[in-house]
């Protein structure tokens, strides 16, 4: 499928995957993670073998398929898709593994996910290139192994610490991916913009940059929102003005926080004294799943100094209540 980012096309998975840097030299950000991926991937190519498996985590939206589907392009090499939930059975995992060609990428998102049964047959997989499958069942079950072609994973999970140890040790190279500054966020917003032929200047573009929660998705989404200001609005320029209106339109604060995050605050501060309160608590007090709270939420207001994690819940800082106009009490945590 060819996929346009032009105005004409605004399904987000499309635009997302026409804004994706598609080799390592034009993907800004993330350099440490960039130059030790880039060593390994070379190092293989001039080996002429297959590069270890590579693990990459972090936060939603860091570009952590951009960078598995650039991996498959350095390498010249085709790449499968798949994600954690959608194996459920080790038999669905087999059919893949089985499948796939040498030197092939098997890139599986939110890896944290699959099955235990089909966790044991990938760890397997990938160190000894080989799966065993069962035929029949109960006592007369045998297992047939099944040499594969050597391959890389490449995993993809917003939570590493639930990987248990002996597939996370399978990973030959983990990379982990940290928020954007917003140097690397600007660099990002002007390309996007380029490549979905809106006229951005400076100021827009900072004023963007700072509101996306060091995340290139969101960067990218606002952008299109900006630009959609912009057009019946403003000027059709992505400028400071059409920034500010959309931005304010669309609910995202001076600190980029959007309406999840001050969800999350408000309940911490408001309904719970500033915490601490446990984790489920505060989801079901926001109507959103532990899940999304601690993988989507979390992760950004802790590193911007809003919320601190403590071994009896979350609390929040001082600075989450200033930043809601509350006074914070005198024993808040931080
Ligand atoms: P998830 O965990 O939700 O699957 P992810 O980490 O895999 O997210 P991607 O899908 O790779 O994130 O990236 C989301 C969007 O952000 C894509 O449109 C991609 O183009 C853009 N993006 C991510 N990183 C970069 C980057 N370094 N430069 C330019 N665009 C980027």
């Amino acid at each position: 499928r060819i996929v346009d980012a032009g105005a004409d096309n605004d399904d987000e998975r499309v635009v997302e995957a026409a804004l994706r840097p598609k080799r390592l030299s034009e993907f800004p950000g993330q350099t440490r993670v960039r130059d030790q991926l880039g060593l390994v991937l070379e190092a293989a190519r001039r080996r002429g073998t297959v590069p270890d498996h590579i693990l990459l985590s972090g936060p939603p939206g860091l570009g952590k398929t951009t960078l598995a589907l650039i991996v498959a392009a350095e390498l010249e090499r085709p790449i499968r898709v798949t994600s954690g939930p959608a194996i459920q059975h080790a038999g669905d995992l087999a059919a893949v593994l089985s499948s796939l060609d040498e030197g092939e990428v098997l890139f599986l998102d939110e890896i944290h996910r699959m099955s235990r049964a089909a966790e044991e047959m990938l760890y397997l997989a990938m160190e000894d290139f080989r799966v065993d499958v069962i035929v029949g069942k109960g006592p007369g079950a045998t297992a047939i192994p099944l040499e594969l072609p050597p391959f890389t994973v490449v995993g993809a999970t917003t939570r590493s610490g639930l990987l248990p140890a002996p597939l996370r040790d399978r990973f030959g190279f983990t990379g982990h991916l940290d928020y954007y500054d917003a140097s690397d966020l600007t660099t990002i917003l002007r390309r996007s913009a380029g490549l979905l032929g809106v006229e951005a200047d400076e100021p827009g573009i900072t004023e963007i940059s700072g509101r996306s929660r060091g995340t290139p998705r969101i960067a990218n989404r606002l952008l299109r929102r900006v630009r959609d200001w912009a057009q019946v609005h403003g000027s059709g320029a992505v400028d400071e003005d059409a920034a500010h209106a959309a931005l304010r339109l669309f609910d995202v604060d001076d600190a980029g926080l959007d309406r999840l995050d001050r969800a999350v605050l408000d309940a911490l501060c408001r309904r719970f004294g500033g915490g601490p309160v446990g984790l489920s608590t505060l989801a079901i007090a926001v109507g959103e799943e532990s899940d999304t709270v601690e993988t989507v939420a979390e992760p950004y207001l802790v590193r911007e100094g809003f919320m601190v994690r403590t071994p009896r819940g979350r609390a929040a800082s001082a600075k989450a209540w200033r930043h809601l106009g509350l006074t914070p009490p005198r024993d808040v945590v931080a």
